[in-house]
């Protein structure tokens, strides 16, 4: 019997994770992507002859399975992870320093933090006593911002720990954010293992580790936009942007909420009522090449300032990142680059006399998605046995990151393959 033809929709982490795995099981696999570029969010492009990341992206030794798949497409050494956590956060030009030491999950970071100088020795045992009660909670409900308010922490804890933690983590304000998903951040990342929050990166820019994933593919389509979807009981046809139209015996549909919608037609028939209700969020990224200054961090977080975190990227390039950006994302590119580097520069007291020599600005308006409030993320399966969905948006357990997108593809190839089966398509 011939294998199987599938098709994949969208080759970001989420579409090339489920392309491979299926392609292993011996699936026929044609993946569809509508960009010219590999990677979807976690992509990289020429600006101004610097290849550049769509935004800085980080991980964390917890995301287990992201770190597998670069492993697996031998890329593994274009990750760079940390020894240990270990950030230096400034303001107004003074850094103070959050490091592991060697003990047990939650008390590594204790000690260092009873010296943390951003807050008031009230406002640490604040801190201290509600990441104790992360810990102990099984249940959160309602967004963040009301569960810190329940737990009574004082605005200065909000401003120097709580928002620049957790709002770059998430992507969205505290408000917004569900208390769900910043205890699962906080829990897997700080109360459970002592190494599991030690910072990580790509050594190289990020299309790479997708155009390796790609490789062993045998039908990669790029700039091939599909605008819709038959789905019928024996097979699925993809539409495509050109008129063009293509059998399969299944679909793997990688792609983010908006252009899911699009795709389906009418998502409630797939069982998807409320995609259009996924809220997009910004993040914008300031990559400076500068001369006259040098830093000696690898990344750092800056505090009052919409730029939270900053990244040394290689000998005087620094790449700016301001997650949830809200103001900044609505300026003229020159007014943000200028915006971000006044502030990078009175933050960070070795860049204080920098001179940039050029800058480049990415902006995402839709880095990121949230479910409605108290809306559940769908599994990989649709209402349509032959139609599975994947995307680091979809329920994975985990928050919109590279380790969802993984993850998401692994379900969806595992998920197409148990239907198949079930329905005799294999
Ligand atoms: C600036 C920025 C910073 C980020 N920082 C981090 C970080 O530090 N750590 C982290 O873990 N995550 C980060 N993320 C989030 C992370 O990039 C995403 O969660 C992840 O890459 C999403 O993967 P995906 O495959 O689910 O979706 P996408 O990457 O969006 O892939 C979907 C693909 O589908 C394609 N597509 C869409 N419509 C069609 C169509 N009609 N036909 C064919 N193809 C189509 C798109 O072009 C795209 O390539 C960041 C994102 C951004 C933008």
């Amino acid at each position: 019997m011939a294998a199987a033809r599938v098709a994949v929709v969208g080759a970001g982490l989420a579409g090339l994770s489920a392309a491979l795995d299926l392609h292993e099981a011996g699936y026929a696999v044609d993946v569809f992507e509508r960009s010219r570029l590999l990677g979807g969010r976690a992509t990289s492009f020429i600006v101004d002859g610097h290849e550049v990341d769509n935004g800085q992206h980080v991980f964390l030794a917890c995301c287990e399975a992201f770190i597998a798949f670069v492993r697996r497409v031998g890329m593994e050494e274009a990750l760079h992870l940390e020894e240990r956590f270990d950030v230096v956060a400034f303001r107004r030009g003074v850094g103070a320093r959050l490091r592991a030491a060697a003990l047990p999950a939650p008390w590594h970071l204790a000690l260092s933090f009873a010296s943390y100088r951003h807050l008031s020795v009230g406002a640490r045992f604040a801190v201290g006593r509600a990441l104790l009660a992360v810990g102990r909670a099984t249940t959160f409900e309602g967004n963040f911002a009301a569960w810190l308010s329940a737990q009574r922490q004082p605005q200065e804890s909000l401003e120097a720990f709580w928002e620049p933690f957790v709002v770059p983590a998430l992507n969205a304000p505290l408000a917004r954010v569900p208390a769900s998903e910043a205890a699962f951040v906080l829990q897997t990342a700080f109360l459970r293992d002592a190494g599991a929050a030690r910072f990580g990166w790509c050594t190289i820019p990020l299309a790479h580790i997708a155009g390796a994933a790609a490789r062993p593919l045998n039908a990669v389509y790029l700039s091939s936009g599909v605008a819709g979807i038959e789905a019928h009981r024996d097979r699925v046809v993809l539409l495509f942007v050109g008129g063009e139209r293509r059998r399969y015996d299944a679909v793997v549909l990688a792609v983010p909420p908006p252009q899911l919608a699009r795709m389906l037609g009418d998502p409630a028939r797939f069982g998807l009522p409320n995609l259009h209700a996924y809220e997009p969020w910004p993040i914008v990224d300031v990559h400076y090449w500068y001369e006259g200054g040098k830093t000696d961090f690898a990344f750092a977080a800056l505090l009052e300032s919409p730029v939270q975190w900053a990244f040394s990227k290689g000998e005087g390039y620094l790449c700016c990142s301001a997650s949830a950006a809200g103001e900044i994302m609505t300026l003229a590119t020159e007014a943000v680059a200028e915006r971000c580097w006044d502030d990078v520069r009175s933050t960070i007291p070795s860049l204080r006399d920098a001179r940039i020599v050029t800058s480049a600005v990415t902006r995402n308006p839709y880095a990121t998605f949230l479910p409605p409030p108290d809306a559940i993320r769908p599994s990989a399966q649709t209402a349509h046995p032959r139609v599975t969905i994947a995307g680091s948006w979809t329920a994975t357990g985990w928050p919109d990151t590279m380790e969802s997108a993984v993850r998401s593809g692994s379900t969806a190839a595992q998920t197409l393959t148990d239907t198949l089966t079930r329905i005799g398509s294999v």
